[in-house]
């Protein structure tokens, strides 16, 4: 036995139990399922496994025994979340990666062997220094599997491991699997899909908190039907209502394809009451394809063009993105709202879309968004489309993570949409799933094998076609003097030289001076003085005020020039630094240049490791404001498809418009945050002692470049007293 769950409950700090005396044990080498419906604690009791569930919760710590002491570079238990994007740690592939890997002190030769070995397994084709944001839902989740497989766990915790993976995909990872656990190794499996739960030795239903099923796949064959359905899952639909004839057979939708690139030659027609269904490898353009229908993203080539007066609107991939109000039912009446619905129509029709998606409303209305479950959440975000009553209704994989009764309801909402003459366009990774509901279907395959430069492989290489070598990311020798081969310590000392410069010169033309030197440093780390210079022309209009008040008040333009000169030394040596470090060098440079602090108990791990956060929630923050204005605007249904490469702009109401994304921006921030914490907890990571994946040499020219530096800098700030 290595790990036993004796009489765990969970309660979570708002109020809601969601496990309830929860008991079981689970041998080396055992491969269990974990069934359930929606919201029946799954995702819970394995964040209480994993010793993740959040704080404040009302648990018994005794009731998690796992019976295996760590081994030096390797950890006991490994998880992989439920949603890909709360899972990324670090900004490239590589980092992601290694950084369990460095929480377990792995020596560096080791950790990169074992980095590029998870990453050339799940993410075969995948350069290591891609960008993490950047990969697709179904790539983020090879990601998060290479990062916890290459901590060589004896147990594998995984929630819902293959629901944004394609059929290919999920094969391989199923067949890696069985590997897996042919080396006597433990894997907890949560899932939704009866195949991958008979493949277990073991299959553990949750219902309500409770375990109300522990037993061989030969037993949970016998379970009479009716009480599968009542666990949610099975799904015997009512007798298929005999088909309404259809509406007018008016077309929606024409998009056309010609000349060569991306879809070149994908057409389709999408009429009233149709159901069509969108198919292909990941990668191969689905997600793409529906936003261009939607009218969110302009197509390259071709067109798209919708019949007038069509109202369209897209639930999205990752159904966060489309969620922004704190209670459930406020979210879903945000489309109707902004539609002019008011009073108990407005009730009504978000009672009825919240009623059909399968999230009551009575029970669900007031539960917040952000701790909704992961299949909750789909359905709160198809239920805000729904209520919107678009002619066409288009849905990016509606049926990832819904467990098999609510999949099955979800179907037979579509249908009964079509038949009253709306046009449903989805996407699915599986085949079974498109050939069953649609009328139509498009299969991307092709497309991809157009393209000229094929997209990677998207399954798992079977072991023996990995080859673990070391792969020398920061080679010095052909970089240029800043990006490649400096240490970020290095750097750091740059910027405080420069900033603190820049403070204390005095007069105009030493500053003057000082900026030559920093736009000749600008220069040599390729950062482009257009760019420096665009960056004080949208600051102009309030530097020019400034200016025009400093030389009223001193009656004098030194004072100004020397006002304006050092904002710019400043803004130039920020924004140098900036360029040439990015945020995963900050880190590692504040703790080197913290290092001595240890001496007086500071924690430089601690510190260091927020300040590289801090950096990198800028392009979060970012990012994450694009995507809510995006769900806002796919809401309004009042959107215009941007010409292709720009975004659109609309001039008025901006002041208003930014106002209402601060509330939701912030509670997006903080459910980020959770989870990010989440993420980083579950890769073991601890101020205490650990190792490195990116190495630097400080090289003499290092430091002849600092020393330089500071003996120019000290001469101007000499100077500028002496010769006043
Ligand atoms: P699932 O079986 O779908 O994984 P979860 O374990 O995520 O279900 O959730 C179990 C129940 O707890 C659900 O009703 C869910 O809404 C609720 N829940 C999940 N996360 C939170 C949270 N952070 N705060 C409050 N309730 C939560
Ligand atoms: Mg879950």
């Amino acid at each position: 036995m290595i790990l036993r769950v004796n009489r765990l409950s969970y309660r979570y700090p708002g109020g809601k139990t969601a496990l309830r005396d929860v008991s079981f044990s689970v041998d080396e080498g055992e491969y269990l399922a974990v069934l359930g419906a929606n919201g029946s604690g799954k995702s819970t009791l394995l964040r209480c496994i994993a010793g993740l569930a959040p704080p404040g919760g009302e648990t018994d710590p005794q009731a998690i025994q796992i019976s295996r002491t760590p081994e030096e570079g390797r950890s006991v238990l490994a998880v992989v979340f439920q949603t890909p994007d709360d899972q990324l740690v670090a900004e490239t592939a590589e980092l992601d990666t290694a950084f369990g890997l460095e929480n377990l002190a792995v020596p560096r030769p080791e950790m990169r062997e074992r980095v590029s070995g998870a990453l050339e397994r799940f993410l075969p084709g995948v350069s290591p220094q891609t960008a993490a944001e950047k990969l697709t839902a179904g790539q983020k989740q090879h990601l998060a599997l290479a990062g916890a497989l290459a901590m060589q766990p004896d147990i594998l915790l995984l929630d819902e491991p293959t629901s944004m993976l394609s059929e290919h995909a999920r094969a391989s990872l199923l067949e890696f699997l069985r590997q897996f656990q042919a080396e006597k190794k433990t894997v907890l499996h949560i899932t939704h899909d009866m195949d991958e739960a008979v493949q277990a030795g073991r299959i553990l239903v949750l219902h309500d908190g409770e375990t109300v099923f522990d037993g061989t796949p030969g037993q949970f064959a016998g379970i009479p039907p009716d009480t599968l359905e009542s666990w949610g899952l099975a799904y015997r639909g009512k007798p298929e209502e005999k088909e309404k004839p259809r509406t007018a057979q008016a077309t929606l939708l024409e998009c056309g394809g010609a000349g060569a690139g991306p879809f070149c030659g994908v057409s389709l027609c999408a009429a009233a009451g149709e159901i069509i269904a969108v198919t292909g490898e990941s990668g191969s353009g689905k997600s793409l394809f529906l936003r261009m229908a939607a009218g969110i993203t302009a197509p390259e080539q071709g067109e798209i063009k919708p019949a007038a007066g069509t109202v369209r609107a897209l639930a999205v991939q990752e159904s966060e993105d489309g969620l922004f109000e704190e209670f459930t039912a406020d979210d879903v009446s945000f489309g109707p709202e902004n539609a002019g619905l008011s009073g108990p129509a407005l009730k009504q029709r978000v009672q009825e879309a919240m009623d059909r998606t399968g999230l009551p409303f009575a029970r669900f209305a007031d539960r917040k968004t952000f701790s909704l479950s992961g299949g909750e959440k789909r359905k709160a975000a198809i239920a805000g489309i729904v209520a919107m009553q678009p002619d066409i209704l288009l849905l990016d994989e509606p049926f990832a993570a819904l467990d098999v009764r609510s999949r099955g309801e979800m179907a037979a909402l579509f249908r009964n949409l079509a038949a009253q003459g709306t046009c449903v366009i989805f996407s699915a990774n599986r085949r079974a799933d498109a050939e069953e509901l649609a009328d139509k279907i498009l299969c991307l395959d092709d497309f991809r094998r157009t393209q000229e430069k094929p997209e990677a492989e998207s399954g798992i290489q079977p072991p023996g076609r990995v080859q673990t070598g070391m792969t020398e990311s920061s080679g010095a020798a052909a970089r240029p003097f800043f990006s490649g081969g400096m240490p970020p310590a290095v750097k750091f000392l740059f910027c405080v030289f420069s900033v603190a410069a820049s403070l204390l010169i005095s007069g105009w033309p030493f500053l003057a001076a000082q900026e030559i030197l920093l736009v000749f440093t600008a220069v040599q780390a390729g950062y482009r003085i257009r760019r420096l210079l665009s960056a004080v022309w949208k600051i102009l209009p309030w530097l020019a005020l400034i200016l025009v008040i400093q030389c009223l008040l001193f009656q004098g333009f030194t004072e100004a020039a020397v006002f304006f000169l050092r904002f710019l030394c400043l803004l130039t040596a920020l924004s140098v630094f900036v360029f040439i470090t990015p945020p995963a060098e900050i880190s590692y440079g504040a703790e080197d240049i913290l290092f001595p602090l240890r001496i007086f108990g500071v924690p430089v791990r601690h510190v260091s490791f927020l300040t590289g956060l801090v950096f990198r929630f800028f392009p979060f923050l970012y990012s994450e404001a694009d995507k809510l204005i995006m769900a806002r605007k796919i809401r309004t249904g009042g959107y215009d498809a941007p010409a292709a490469g720009k975004t659109a702009k609309k001039k008025d109401g901006k002041i208003r418009q930014t106002a209402a994304l601060i509330v939701p921006l912030a509670l997006r921030t903080l459910a980020k945050a959770e989870k990010l914490s989440l993420a980083i907890a579950a890769r073991g990571y601890s101020g205490k002692k650990h190792t490195r994946y990116l190495a630097w040499q400080l090289k003499i020219r290092h430091v002849l470049f600092l020393a330089v530096l500071l003996a120019f800098s000290a001469i101007l700030i000499y100077g500028s007293r002496v010769w006043k």
